[in-house]
């Protein structure tokens, strides 16, 4: 169950991260100057951005997409996105079974929502998909040799001071060895007769 909502994480992650990415991206290009170095991505026009135009751009099947630094801007959108989801959702094959499935979600989008004919084109309407197997199968491979750090160690970086003997695990109920009571806790003393748990 836990690996099907991994799926369902990926999908929707990218389903919404990729359009934002891609205006965060045609933006920055806009506001750094790169104009000026010939990066100019065409993507806004002066007239409000519809959804389903930077859909079309997403899948390349916009022939204005495939132009020179929109195309690398759709690419760098969609690997972006991926390596960000890769490390979010720590499931390599529901990433890469996400790739698909929110390129698959964003056809039914054109398709049943606006009722748009799309043509997809084998491979130039996959080079962002290709792109993206690769560099989430890589993210991955660097995530997992990072390993996930404890709630105490990240309070300890932060220069917070927890006692070991919070950190041990214990499991309860236990029995008082001394009155026999029933304790739901890891406490130091029992609450009945107040024998030291902790010492044996
Ligand atoms: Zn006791």
């Amino acid at each position: 169950m836990a690996r099907v909502f991994n799926y369902i994480k990926a999908t929707w992650f990218g389903f919404i991260t990729l359009p934002v990415l891609l205006i965060i991206i045609q933006f920055l290009a806009r506001e750094l100057h790169l104009t000026a170095f010939g990066v100019i991505i065409t993507l806004y026009k002066g007239h409000p951005l519809a959804i389903n135009y930077i859909v079309r751009w997403l899948l390349l099947i916009e022939k204005e997409a495939m132009q020179g630094y929109n195309l690398i801007s759709v690419i760098l959108a969609w690997c972006i996105g991926w390596i960000v989801i890769a490390d979010w959702v720590r499931d390599i094959d529901a990433v890469f079974g996400g790739i698909f499935l929110t390129y698959f979600a964003y056809i039914l989008y054109l398709s049943w929502y606006h009722h748009y004919a799309v043509i997809i084109y084998f491979p130039e309407s996959f080079y962002q998909v290709f792109a993206s197997l690769i560099v989430a199968f890589i993210a991955s491979h660097f995530s997992k040799k990072r390993r996930g750090i404890s709630l105490f160690e990240r309070l300890d970086r932060a220069g917070i001071k927890v006692p070991e003997t919070y950190k041990r695990t214990t499991n309860v109920p236990i029995k008082c060895p001394v009155c026999g009571v029933t304790i739901l806790s890891n406490a130091k003393y029992c609450w009945k007769c107040g024998k030291d748990l902790e010492k044996n």
